[in-house]
């Protein structure tokens, strides 16, 4: 592509550069069946019909696309008519779905300003600026300045393969810059996830924050408070099961955002620095796996992010004279209401995230026909991961977890020998925490 810098005119940035096909790389051997479908039925029918956003954005970065957004001018009940395989969904913002398969295209009407006289349904922002509903249709050129960054508004029209690029994005693109379009607070206010998909770009693209998008993060992360836990709940898949996790959390800890989605972890890694080793830990190894292309669970990462306040729980009500077993399940039970504030927790996630941490003592009774039993247990491998990590981390003395990497692929011999050992080995006697202090870090933010 040539010529980056582009003059907007005296009316802000509602000119786009247009890129002619010949001017920009991308192809529609790149594109999906399913997406060209649905732009070339849109176009037929009489309507605009374009890709916008991170399909766009990853090709000209030459990366896969994850998947394609279309943006029209048609309306989602046109859209609806248009397509048999399609949904409406959404309240807040209303997109249709067309589903092929496995596979499913968004589709996007045109957003215009939501300020005005419009009527309450269509669009609503609280007093302090959050966009409650944004359902006012509008112009592609005011579509594009109500999307987030400026490298989400680059537009590929089918009607003639030409890049529309609005707010100088093939420019921040070719910097590997993330620019929030129009003012950083005001779009933050209006919704304060932008500053978590700030940090998952940064972390997937490899990009730095521009200055003044960057600056107001740090005064406004307590906005998050005000999003619902389902959509935070969803966003945290999105931040940290996309194999960048380690450098998004550590991005999310810089800017104090991580406090706000997981405000007991964020405590717990004040107070021990073991804490954090182990979520990084976690983070490294969900990370690899899905470089790897194995399977990953949230609920084991979520076990990770938790352990330390269900740990410190169940350690206090043991204190005060309960038992093992039953304070662990109250420490869970705790810990995990504490969160739903926050984020929601699908049970299918919920459950295997107090076996996880119940097993954790379990682990460590081995005598008699425990250990076997143990064994069997549907969520053994990932507590036995869970336990790995603790051990990396020096939380718990090292041993455990070498005599369970041993016991899973012994033969019968071999496992009975490694039974009779178990009395006289350290860890046998139970976890013992190690409590160090965390070293005040040289320039907290
Ligand atoms: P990816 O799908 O790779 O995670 P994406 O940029 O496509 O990244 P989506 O969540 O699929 O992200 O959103 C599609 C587009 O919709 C974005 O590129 C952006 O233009 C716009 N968008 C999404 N969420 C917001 C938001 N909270 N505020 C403003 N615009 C948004
Ligand atoms: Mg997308």
């Amino acid at each position: 592509m040539k010529s980056l810098h582009h003059e907007n005119g005296q009316n802000g940035l509602s000119t786009p550069r247009i890129i002619p096909r010949d001017e920009h790389p991308i192809s529609r051997q790149h594109i999906s069946d399913a997406a060209l479908k649905v732009l070339y039925r849109l176009d037929g029918a009489g309507f605009d019909a374009f890709l916008v956003g991170g399909c766009i954005r990853d090709s000209l970065l030459g990366k896969m696309p994850k998947d394609f957004d279309v943006a029209t001018n048609a309306t989602p009940e046109q859209v609806r008519e248009l397509f048999r395989n399609s949904r409406l969904i959404g309240r807040r913002f209303r997109i249709v779905h067309v589903r092929f398969g496995r596979e499913i295209i968004e589709v996007t009407t045109f957003r215009g300003k939501p300020e005005g006289d419009h009527a309450d349904h269509i669009a609503r922002q609280s007093d302090a600026g959050l966009l409650l509903r944004d359902n006012v249709w509008g112009s592609i050129a005011e579509d594009a300045l109500r999307r987030d960054f400026t490298v989400n508004a680059l537009y590929y029209s089918i009607a003639d393969y030409s890049l529309h690029d609005f707010a100088d994005g093939v420019h921040d693109i070719q910097a590997r810059k993330l620019r929030l379009i129009g003012d950083p607070a005001t779009r933050y206010r209006e919704d304060p996830v932008r500053m978590l998909r700030a940090m998952r770009f940064a972390a997937k693209l490899d990009f730095t924050l521009d200055e003044a998008t960057e600056a107001p993060i740090y005064e406004l992360a307590p906005l998050l408070l005000q999003i619902p836990p389902a959509r935070l709940f969803d966003e945290v898949l999105k931040l940290f099961m996309a194999g960048h996790g380690l450098m998004t959390f550590r991005l999310l800890s810089h800017y104090g955002l991580f406090g706000m989605l997981f405000p007991e972890a964020e405590e717990a890694m004040a107070d021990d620095a073991w804490v954090e080793d182990m979520v990084e830990a976690a983070l490294t190894n969900t990370d690899r796996r899905i470089a790897d292309g194995r399977p990953v669970t949230p609920a084991f990462l979520l076990a990770a992010f938790l352990w330390a306040p269900v740990a410190s729980r169940q350690a206090a009500l043991e204190n005060d004279g309960m038992p093992g077993v039953p304070a662990m399940q109250t420490a869970a039970q705790q810990v995990i209401s504490r969160q739903l504030h926050h984020t929601s927790i699908p049970k299918r996630f919920g459950m295997p995230m107090r076996d996880i941490w119940g097993l954790q003592e379990r682990l460590a009774k081995r005598q008699g026909k425990r250990a076997f039993q143990t064994r069997e247990h549907p969520r053994f491998r990932a507590a036995y991961d869970l336990l790995l990590l603790r051990e990396q981390a020096g939380e718990s003395p090292p041993g455990l977890g070498e005599w369970w990497t041993a016991f899973q692929s012994a033969d019968e011999h071999e496992q009975r020998r490694l039974l009779s050992k178990v009395g006289s080995d350290p860890a046998s006697q139970g976890t013992r925490r190690k409590r160090r202090r965390r070293k005040p870090r040289p320039n907290a933010e």
